[in-house]
């Protein structure tokens, strides 16, 4: 008998926020997890919680001191998801204080948005309508298409809510117009509810372009009947701006066809800034600077950044329309005393390991740079009689995290607490209690998952960010930015209506800077110590982005004292915050000359200044930097799996995740993607759009070997990022039969999927391509590009029929004038690149001339040596009537519906590719098919590596310059190449030499765009 035992994996995790302790949570929830895993959590200082934690200051009532200023959104479904599951387990006894997670977190709908006009703050009050629904227990999650009757219902329901819309000061003709603008947001609905039901009907495109239209009619429509009163009603404002930037939203869902997807691949919009998306789809300038759209910016602290259009859309549709219960959850106490200390207790109570005080300070790879090899912590003090350090206190019945460790628990605790240095400051001068611990593995661990935030990775990561086989872990690093947050708490001896605030509690943003965001969370006095002798009435939390003033420190030596001049800078900036601004928050709290007055703020520390007594939070450590979502840096995150390293797994807010937004909700999806490639099992998460970019057929990057670097290897790794591009693109007429012939030649080795020409057409394409760069490869070059592409369909095979499932193009002969991108074009991608002199003109504007002098073989007579001869040329015939008008109309010349149907497409389909067509050519987002192989050493008619590859080429931003050119492109082509055969091309005149094929329509165009990584569909 043959009996295995299977030893649990060793998962080392390095640090406890939380994205890391859902991973943990997750993959212990199943009942036999301990026959599969033995966890270990490490965590810097004394508690869990990173950019989340909270503490209690023992020595000033218990109060709550917080990292900044945490709210819960009500989608958050994977967060709540998490936090129900986890308080059910923990099963407080009735009585006990945040028993269930209802009690934990109470709903708030106010939102006050800030509003500058006239050198004047105004407050615009919006009460978000409440439903029935419970945070945390969502399944699915809409549709675009399903979600643009309720953008409207929820105008409707936000027109029905707003007390200040009844306001009895409102005179008849401000009443009429209301409801007149109510009126036709329910006009709207209807059409785009029967628009929206029925996307299979063959009218469909028609009836969208109209209904763009009368979207954008009603968009001015409201304007104008708007702005008048608005200058008498200011506060109508913010409800007119919701109306124009949904209407705005729902006209760039249809138009870049996010209504027709039910899995949206939100990236291909993130190279485009949000604003300017907007406003492509008609949003106006008012709008776009609105206080509703700046909350969005500063509410992911870029007020003054760009942010990825798909994650910023996303983002505010899950927001606002997918909300359960309420807009917000505030919480009941600390977020360390909601959130982590349940966590700790449940995931403690399971099994799994906590070491607390243990510093990571380098992750080591092995000599073949294949896997993490070493993982090396400091130990920064060592725990009385060597015991468990039990991290948590009581505070009025609730288990909490103290501001500063147990000192009784410590070894040398009175020291450590005299001597003024913080564990959890990176720079801390404390030395460590004893030798670090040298974790390997293989002994010590199996794999390794790293749960830090993204500021402390060139610390800790400098073997990856410097290992050339694994160039986009430093592709990562560079390209999603971090930002330092400044955040103050005050503790008021009054209560809220006492500082002259008139409304209900508020969450306020955007505000003046320095703070531009302010909660009132007075509720949470109730679970501190305050006594009676030092009344604490209100509290407010405070937060903003704050600018570096320095290079922030990456190394622990130059960081000492980075905290401590961090705290003096944000007291300071609250400061001024209070001097300048916080009469319009707080006007009855000013001193007479102005200014808050600091005589009003609780303190014990009698003579000094009471603001000294309050608290200033800044980022202790690097990974405690807010992690953001810049335009254009979301494509170059890395996913839970792709580390990079076979034992390493990341997670974190700042790995490619479904929201990839720093917050609660992303760190919870990526640690739950992290579970699921540990795993191996698809353990849930909702809103998962993700899952379909993850190429199920490929085998993971750790089964195949390892790609050999070489020094000045001319050949890169994707993304390529073309900038500052010309490019002109020919129509020319092709027999549809020769292409479907080439196709299958080339292409046709997946018995799954097959690429069938969409017509009788092909392009020639002539690019000069100024910029030319590499994600792995400082620098650009620039190289031009010439060639032919197939536009395709490409089809699954099922059940003997061709399903449609999107276009792509295929370029079967090109040539490029640099032998390094020849390389890298063949190695990588497997594009069929061959090397030419190629003639482009100097200007845009001068004769358009353009040629291909590549190296053929001898027409005949094997002794004769190969040339260089000119294959195509090409130069516009001024005098040719262009055959169409528009470049819609080529690619309708292209597309070929009986053609289709001969090859067995059925009208859905055919439709189908139609639609994938339109969105193509809008948004710019192409796929791009390639035959990847490499022929046999020994058997040269046999390949040794053989794949078909689709990769995708994305355009950023709207074209420079997209115009038809007067005329049409007239090409000779050299007749013993094949390439009129090859391609079908009718060849004209009586040369014998040189075949004259004309286009059908000529364009020019300036643009960037991007080639990304590609998916290996099939490999022999
Ligand atoms: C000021 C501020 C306000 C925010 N407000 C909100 C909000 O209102 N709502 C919301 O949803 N999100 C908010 N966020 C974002 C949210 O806090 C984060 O997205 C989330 O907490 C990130 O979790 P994480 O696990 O990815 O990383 P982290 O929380 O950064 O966790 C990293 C963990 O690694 C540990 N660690 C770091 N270095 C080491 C080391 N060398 N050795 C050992 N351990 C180490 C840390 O101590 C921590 O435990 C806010 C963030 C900030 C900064």
């Amino acid at each position: 008998m043959n009996l295995q035992i299977r030893k649990p994996e060793r998962i080392v995790i390095v640090g406890g926020g939380m994205a890391a302790l859902t991973t943990a949570f997750e993959l212990t929830s199943r009942p036999d997890w301990r026959e599969r895993y033995d966890i270990t959590v490490y965590q810097m200082g004394h508690r869990l919680g990173g950019k989340g934690a909270s503490g209690r200051n023992q020595k000033r009532f218990d109060r709550i001191e917080e990292h900044g200023l945490h709210l819960f959104y009500g989608f958050y479904d994977n967060a709540f998801s998490v936090l129900r599951r986890c308080y059910d387990e923990l099963a407080r006894p009735a009585g006990a204080p945040l028993r269930t997670l209802e009690d934990a977190f109470h709903p708030h709908s106010l939102v006050v948005f800030e509003e500058q006009r006239g050198g004047q703050w105004h407050h615009q009050p919006l009460l978000f309508p409440r439903n029935d629904e419970r945070p945390g227990a969502g399944t699915a999650t809409p549709t675009p298409a399903q979600l643009i009757p309720k953008m409207l219902t929820f105008l409707l329901d936000l027109f029905d809510e707003q007390p200040l819309l009844k306001n009895p000061a409102a005179t008849r003709g401000d009443r009429a117009a209301l409801r007149l603008l109510r009126r036709g947001v329910a006009g709207l609905l209807g059409d785009l509810g029967e628009f929206l039901q029925r996307p299979g009907d063959g009218l469909v495109v028609v009836r969208r372009e109209a209904l763009l239209g009368r979207l954008l009619t009603f968009s001015r429509w409201t304007w104008r009947l708007c702005a008048p009163l608005l200058e008498r009603r200011p506060d109508l404002r913010v409800a007119w701006t919701a109306v124009d930037v949904t209407l705005a939203m729902i006209r760039g869902m249809l138009a870049d066809r996010l209504v027709e997807e039910t899995a949206v691949d939100w990236l291909r919009l993130d190279h485009e800034d949000f604003r300017a998306w907007l406003r492509r789809h008609g949003a106006s300038d008012e709008a776009i600077h609105a206080s509703t759209v700046a909350g969005v910016y500063a509410g992911a602290y870029m007020a003054d950044q760009e942010i990825g259009a798909g994650t910023a859309l996303h983002w505010t549709l899950r927001m606002l329309y997918t909300y359960r219960g309420a807009l917000f959850y505030k919480m009941q106490a600390g977020m360390g005393d909601v959130v982590f200390a349940p966590l700790y207790l449940v995931l403690r109570a399971r099994g799994v390991n906590f070491r607390f005080f243990h510093r990571a300070d380098a992750l080591r790879l092995s000599a073949d740079r294949s896997r993490v090899e070493e993982v090396v912590f400091g130990r920064q003090v060592a725990v009385k009689d060597d015991r468990e350090y039990e991290p948590l206190y009581d505070v009025k019945g609730l288990p909490c995290w103290p501001s500063e460790p147990l000192y009784d628990q410590i070894e040398h605790g009175d020291r450590l607490a005299d001597s003024g240095e913080n564990l959890e400051d990176w720079g801390t001068r404390w030395p460590d209690a004893r030798e670090p611990l040298v974790l390997r593995a293989g002994r010590d661990f199996d794999r390794v998952l790293l749960g830090i935030g993204l500021g402390a990775v060139p610390a800790l990561c400098a073997e990856m960010i410097a290992d050339p086989d694994n160039p986009r872990f430093a592709a990562m690093v560079r390209a999603v930015k971090t930002t330092h947050t400044a955040s103050a708490q005050l503790w008021f001896r009054g209560d809220l209506a006492s500082t002259g605030w008139q409304l209900p509690p508020p969450v306020m943003i955007p505000h003046a800077m320095p703070l531009d965001t302010w909660a009132d969370m007075s509720h949470l006095l109730k679970r501190e110590s305050f006594p009676g002798h030092v009344p604490a009435g209100s509290c407010a939390y405070l937060t903003a982005a704050m600018d570096d003033d320095q290079e922030p420190p990456v190394g622990r030596e130059e960081a000492h004292g980075y905290c401590a001049r961090q705290t003096a800078r944000i007291r300071r900036l609250t400061e001024q915050h209070l001097r300048d601004s916080s009469a319009h928050l707080w006007p009855a709290a000013q001193k007479p000359g102005g200014g808050l007055d600091h005589r009003l703020l609780v303190t014990t520390d009698v003579g000094a200044d009471p603001l000294d007594w309050q608290h200033f939070s800044p980022c202790l450590n690097p990974s405690d930097r807010y992690v953001r979502s810049i335009r254009g840096s979301t494509v170059h995150r890395l996913d839970a799996g792709a580390s990079g390293y076979d034992n390493l797994v990341l997670c974190g807010d700042w790995t490619m995740n479904p929201m990839n937004l720093g917050c609660v909700e992303g760190a919870t999806m990526s640690g739950i993607r992290a579970a699921q490639v540990i795993s191996g099992e698809a353990i849930a998460l909702h809103d998962d759009w993700l899952a379909a970019r993850r190429p199920a057929l490929r085998p993971p990057a750790r089964e195949r070997p390892r790609y050999i670097q070489r020094a000045l290897n001319e050949s890169t790794s994707p993304p390529y990022e073309a900038r500052a591009t010309a490019m002109y693109a020919a129509v020319l007429r092709a027999e549809p039969e020769r292409l479907a012939t080439l196709c299958e030649q080339h292409l046709g080795l997946n018995p799954a999927r097959c690429y069938l020409p969409l017509g009788p057409s092909v392009v020639f394409y002539a690019q000069h391509n100024h910029a030319l760069s590499a994600v792995d490869a400082p620098g650009v070059v620039p190289e031009r590009d010439f060639g032919f592409l197939v536009p395709v369909a490409v089809c699954e095979r099922r059940a003997g029929r061709l399903v449609p499932v999107g276009v792509a193009v295929y370029m079967p002969y090109l040539w490029v004038d640099l032998g390094a991108a020849l390389l890298g074009g063949r190695e990588v991608l497997g594009f069929p690149k061959g090397q030419a002199r190629l003639a482009f003109p100097a200007a845009p504007d001068g004769a358009v001339e353009l040629r291909v002098d590549a190296w053929l073989p001898p027409a005949r007579g094997r002794g004769d040596t190969w040339r260089e001869e000119r294959l195509i040329d090409a130069s516009l015939d001024g005098s040719a009537r262009s055959r169409v008008r528009s470049l819609a109309d080529a690619l309708r010349s292209g597309f070929d519906l009986a053609w289709l149907a001969s090859r067995g497409i059925d009208l859905a389909g055919q439709l189908r590719l139609l639609r994938a067509l339109t969105l193509t050519l809008r948004t710019g987002g192409l796929k791009m098919v390639f035959l990847k192989q490499y022929r046999d050493a020994a058997a040269c008619d046999r390949a040794c590596y053989q794949a078909i590859v689709e990769a995708p080429c994305t355009r950023a931003g709207a074209p420079r310059v997209a115009s038809q050119l007067p005329g049409a492109l007239q090409l000779r082509i050299l007749r013993r190449s094949g390439l009129l055969s090859e391609l079908g091309l009718h060849g004209e005149g009586d040369d014998p030499e040189r075949a004259r094929v004309p286009a059908l329509a000529t364009f020019y165009t300036e643009l960037d765009f991007t080639i990304g990584a590609a998916d290996v569909v099939w490999a022999a």
